[in-house]
């Protein structure tokens, strides 16, 4: 039976910066494929027959597969974030193998979106370490967490197939579960059982995504099925991760309740007692944006009938100057109460840690 590394990677190039084989997390990249075929690059965002190239849209998918970049994390930034974590930590990777329809992430990649491992992962370490180090203890509970605070860590990618690429993550745990006062956090749509095998003492929150099986079947492609992840909850919680739910995209469509109140029903009745005590969710409402579904529509356009909805979404101006689009604000904050009312009755006792 194929390992679930074997079924979402196949890795046959990894572009590399000049200096990635001689650092200790390149190699270990490197060796973990040996037969991929190695090109070297001047950056590892100067990759032209990736990125910005209209064509690639065609091999979306086959490069999230086969191939890898390597390179170094340039400038180490921790941001206030303030809505799931306290902040944003520098990313040890970026893209992903997984190819969820609504993934934002390649509107910041371009064309192609495959894993990046950033080598450094030394230098990341120590910047975190720091970063904690100013901050003092949490003296105010807040939305994130009562007591700790919180580190994103996987804003562009998903850690749980990082970490079958290489061990970035493991290190991120093992940091996290020797620090006190701050605890990592990361949503994942994969099932990557390795985890279990780490020690995290309760410093890594792992946030499962989920949303109802019919919709993730047509929208969260290449990722574990909903069902798995949820039965995935107590092992987790047995391991000594805190596990919470990331219940998003909210996609609307006629009979969208129905599915979410089923939803939440599977996972009342597959998670166990302890899960229970510690669950908390987030709950976000699809947002998307013109370009993606210009792409997309190359690739996967049954996605976007769902997705893309102009009778009702409004379209929002972002900073960069791309043009997203949303749910209408006064239906949208109907919508919002709604899913949080069902949360309580479905799910009682778990907190929303915040809706949108
Ligand atoms: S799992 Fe997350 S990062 Fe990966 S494609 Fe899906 S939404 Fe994007």
């Amino acid at each position: 039976m194929r390992s679930p590394a074997d079924r979402i990677l196949d890795v046959r190039t990894i572009y590399h910066e000049r200096e990635v084989p001689e650092t200790a997390r390149g190699a270990q990249v490197l060796a973990r494929f040996p037969d991929a075929e190695r090109i070297v690059v001047p950056s590892h965002q100067a990759i032209p027959e990736l990125y910005g190239n209209a064509g690639a849209v065609d091999d979306w998918v086959r490069n999230k597969r086969s191939v890898l970049v390597l390179g170094t994390k340039k400038s180490l930034a921790t941001r206030p974030n303030g809505r799931s974590a306290d902040f944003i930590a520098p990313s040890t990777s970026n893209g992903c193998a997984m190819a969820c329809s609504y993934c934002y992430v390649p509107r910041r990649k371009g064309y192609a979106n495959p894993i990046t491992v950033f080598t450094n992962i030394e230098q990341i370490l120590r910047h975190l370490e720091r970063h904690l180090g100013r901050q003092g203890p949490k003296t105010v509970p807040n939305q994130c967490d009562p007591v700790d605070w919180v580190y994103d860590l996987g804003e562009n990618g998903d850690c749980s197939v990082d970490a079958l690429v290489s061990d970035n993550v493991r290190d991120l745990v093992d940091l996290f579960a020797r620090l006190d006062g701050a605890k990592a956090s990361f949503a994942t749509k994969f099932v990557n059982r390795e985890l279990l095998g780490l020690d995290p003492r309760g410093g890594t929150r792992i946030r499962f995504s989920l949303m109802p099986e019919r919709m993730a079947g047509l929208l969260d492609l290449r990722t574990t099925r909903v069902a798995e992840r949820i039965s995935a909850i107590d092992d987790f919680v047995a391991a000594g991760y805190e596990v919470h739910l990331n219940l998003s995209p909210v996609v609307v469509h006629e009979g969208w309740q129905e599915e979410w109140r089923e939803l939440l029903d599977q996972v009342a009745d597959g998670v166990g007692e302890a899960a229970r005590r510690q669950l908390a969710c987030e709950v976000i409402f699809l947002t998307h944006n013109e370009r993606l579904h210009e792409v997309n529509l190359g690739w996967h356009p049954r996605g976007e009938e769902q997705l893309w909805r102009p009778d009702l979404q409004e379209e929002k101006r972002s900073q960069n100057g791309q043009t997203n689009v949303r749910y209408r604000a006064a239906w949208k904050s109907r919508w919002v109460g709604q899913l949080t009312d069902l949360v309580e009755q479905r799910l009682p006792g778990c907190r929303v840690r915040y809706a949108f």
